[in-house]
């Protein structure tokens, strides 16, 4: 799903440039068009021209456009970058959830749940259910958003949800390592040697990204290396599921294989800290899944002390965190993981563009693609200030004004 305009491929005439005038607030995330590491830029203007920014600057100053746009005093953020979802599956684990809130732990086994309902579904389903979440993220300010395989874990059903996850999104990720699949129960060895060989060869076609879910109950650090490794062998590029549930090896495995992020990082060690702040993998860190399992929360500050690059992500999956809201996290990293406002905004924007190793988004700047969110707010605070409050007033993607 390109929204990019191609106007010289399609024949019609040039899409027209658009002046966003009046932002009362603009978080640009270049240093270089303001203050802070925000970039913030107060009473500005932006123009996008074919599909992408073409200017950034005082609203006094800006040049002329085909069309005008008056944000009334409104603020203007790049469109959220989500690194980290589960979007292709079918059924939903509502009854896990209520159980769980009613005082059941959490485990990865409930993941098999989900794997028999999404190999129950066509692929008519997947794709109708995917454009949904796709959907209701683009409501909400997303603009890019990853996707994960990994409620298929058979050849065939990898390889599907990751072709109808292509079909949406660039950011696509093969997961046949999420856990041992049931028919593999009392061999994952043989598993491991499915998801690094026949498994690994269906889906690198349609797959951005390697990943693995390092935890007990799951995979552990010799197995996740084997996967990583002949993920990279095949060109793609890992990422770690990586101590949520428990200290392990996932973090510094992350580090070691150049992973983009090591995502979790709930239960790190001060080595593994450190390892994170020496490298250039990101700490992903996603408080939904430990609102949505009543779990302690990552301590966002100890890896930005540390001067470690925080993303933060919706974790979107049926099970342990079925939000698609990155306002949501933005706010529960505020008050529960210690992140100041500037800092949680940041990570939900410039921090993901790492985490996926993009650098035309998360930022707004010349060049940059006009993924926009406008807020129904004066400034990016209220996205922490107002929690629960929908305050999306318009969202441009690739330059088309999607709502
Ligand atoms: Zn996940």
């Amino acid at each position: 799903m390109s929204t990019q305009s191609t106007p010289a491929a399609s024949g019609r005439p040039a899409a027209p440039s658009t002046l966003i005038t009046g932002i009362g607030s603009l978080v640009t995330n270049d240093t270089a068009y303001g203050t802070g590491p925000l970039g913030l830029l107060a009473d500005a203007a932006v123009v996008i021209d074919g599909g992408t920014v073409a200017w950034v600057g005082p609203a006094g100053s800006a040049p002329a456009a085909d069309e005008r746009f008056d944000a009334g005093g409104r603020a203007l953020l790049p469109g959220f970058v989500d690194s980290h979802a589960h979007l292709v599956f079918a059924g939903d684990r509502t009854a896990e959830f209520n159980a769980r809130m009613s005082g059941q732990a959490y485990s990865a086994g409930g993941i098999r749940t989900t794997v028999a309902a999404t190999r129950a579904a066509s692929d008519a389903e997947l794709d109708a259910n995917l454009a949904r979440f796709v959907r209701e993220a683009l409501h909400q300010g997303t603009t890019t958003i990853e996707c994960k395989s990994g409620y298929g874990l058979t050849v065939e059903d990898e390889a599907r949800a990751l072709r109808i996850a292509a079909g949406h999104t660039p950011e696509t990720t093969y997961l046949g390592a999420h856990v041992v699949a049931p028919e593999y129960a009392d061999d994952p060895a043989g598993y491991v040697d499915l998801v690094t060989g026949e498994m690994l060869d269906a889906c690198a076609p349609y797959a951005r990204w390697v990943d693995v879910f390092c935890e007990n109950g799951a995979f552990d650090g010799d197995q996740a290396r084997a996967v990583l490794t002949a993920g990279v062998e095949r060109g793609l590029t890992p990422r770690v599921h990586a101590n949520q549930l428990s200290y392990g090896p996932g973090v510094q495995l992350a580090v070691e294989l150049g992973a983009a992020s090591a995502d979790h990082c709930t239960h790190l060690t001060d080595e593994d800290v450190a390892a994170l702040a020496g490298s250039a993998t990101v700490a992903t860190l996603l408080p939904g899944a430990e609102f949505s399992t009543r779990a302690p929360y990552p301590d966002a500050r100890r890896l930005l002390a540390a001067g470690a690059t925080v993303a933060l992500s919706t974790d979107c999956n049926p099970g342990s965190s079925f939000t698609s809201s990155m306002a949501f996290c933005v706010a529960v990293a505020v008050r529960e993981m210690g992140m100041t406002p500037d800092e949680a905004v940041h990570s939900a924007t410039a921090g993901g563009a790492r985490a996926l190793r993009r650098t035309d988004v998360g930022l707004i700047a010349p060049g940059a693609r006009a993924d926009l969110l406008l807020l129904d707010a004066p400034s990016h605070v209220h996205l922490a200030y107002r929690p629960g409050v929908p305050l999306t007033a318009a969202v441009w993607r690739g330059g088309v004004r999607e709502l």
